[in-house]
């Protein structure tokens, strides 16, 4: 994105009440990019068809497809955003070294841009995360440091912890830290938010998020509550992690599971939970058997992070009538889990088969 094209600022100032600040400028796709970072942005929005017909959903079901990005998530917006906005600000410089703690997508979000403006990259990154995003990112070129997945996040061994250590250590390194940085909400908010306002012309009544950093859902509800105050946001959070309110709701035996890129062990500072209206959560099995219905019966080749939310989403569009539209963000790509959820294997050795979705016959019994 060259700078005019590129979204207006706004100030952000987390956890206070509502900014009156706007930005109405369009981003729109040139016909010749200059780089791929241009397609980050102007993600598709898919009516979903066949599920909700099989849901007995009334109301209208969109999906955001942000598996259409350049790098294949909706990181690639924070990823670009957070270091242009350091660079107009001089926080960093071409040849500068960045390091970030991350499930992976906003490490493959700053890469892809790094690689582009010149930047150093090391990621850490839990060792739960897929191989698949491991290679994607050594392929941009950075270097990767895996974290123990069952450190607390304040343990120095966490990929939060390394990455503080590594930054103490490297001169003219940086920690953008999508935890903490007003670059990412605002990426949502003056993006991905007003994406959706326009493509929907207005008439929305919902809209379903995960939360990881909380950024998509605070960026989204920020500017959807300013805009169009009665629609309902509906945060989706995993079993075991601790972001949902009330509390009460986080009371659980599972204290891990296996979708990737969402939910936490503490709150970070960029989520706003207040702008949240209702929080569902969801079980690994139901979602991953979601995301692959959304592969099987939609035709989009999204990652388990999108089962979940639209697990949250069928739930809460079912309080809406006919007339009534909801949009639910589809998160990242399948590249991401060819390996894992995608696989028949992996599915029935996880103990989430499920013989309507999974091939469970071995290839001697077919
Ligand atoms: N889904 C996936 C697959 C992700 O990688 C992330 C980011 N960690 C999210 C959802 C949640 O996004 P956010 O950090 O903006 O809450």
């Amino acid at each position: 994105m060259s700078k005019s094209e590129g979204p207006s600022k706004c100030t952000w100032t987390p956890n206070t009440t509502l900014p009156t600040v706007h930005s109405t400028k369009k981003n729109e796709k040139p016909l010749i990019m200059d780089s791929i970072l241009q397609n980050i942005g102007n993600t598709p929005l898919v009516r979903i068809n066949n599920i909700s017909k099989s849901e007995g959903l009334e109301c209208e079901l969109l999906a955001k497809c942000e598996f259409f990005n350049a790098g294949g998530s909706v990181k690639d917006r924070i990823g670009y955003r957070m270091i242009v906005d350091a660079e107009e600000s001089g926080r960093i410089k071409k040849g500068d070294t960045l390091i970030e703690p991350t499930s992976g997508n906003t490490g493959i979000g700053l890469a892809l841009t790094a690689a582009l403006k010149g930047y150093k990259m090391i990621i850490t990154l839990p060792e739960k995360m897929s191989q698949e995003k491991v290679d994607v990112l050594k392929a941009l070129g950075a270097e990767i440091i895996r974290t123990p997945t069952e450190a607390a996040f304040d343990a120095p061994e966490s990929h939060i912890g390394v990455a503080k250590k590594l930054n103490a250590e490297i001169q003219n390194s940086h920690i953008l830290d999508q935890y903490g940085n007003p670059s990412n909400p605002l990426a949502h908010y003056d993006g991905t938010a007003e994406e959706i306002i326009a493509q929907c012309e207005g008439r929305l009544d919902m809209v379903v998020c995960t939360a990881g950093t909380g950024g998509t859902i605070t960026g989204i509800a920020r500017k959807i509550k300013e805009k169009l105050p009665h629609v309902q946001i509906v945060g989706v959070d995993p079993k075991g992690s601790i972001l949902a309110v009330p509390e009460s709701l986080n009371a659980s035996n599972i204290t891990s599971y296996k979708i990737e890129g969402i939910g936490y062990d503490f709150i970070p500072d960029v989520l706003e939970r207040p702008l949240v209206d209702q929080w569902i959560k969801t079980e690994d099995k139901e979602s991953f058997i979601m995301a692959r219905r959304l592969i099987k019966e939609e035709g989009l080749l999204c990652g388990g992070s999108s089962g979940s939310a639209m697990v949250g989403a069928i739930q809460a569009a079912k309080t809406l009538g006919a007339g009534k539209r909801c949009v639910v963000l589809l998160a990242d790509s399948i590249r991401n889990y060819m390996s894992k959820h995608l696989n028949d294997d992996w599915m029935v050795d996880n103990g989430f088969a499920d013989p309507k979705y999974v091939n469970t016959k071995t290839q001697e019994e077919e």
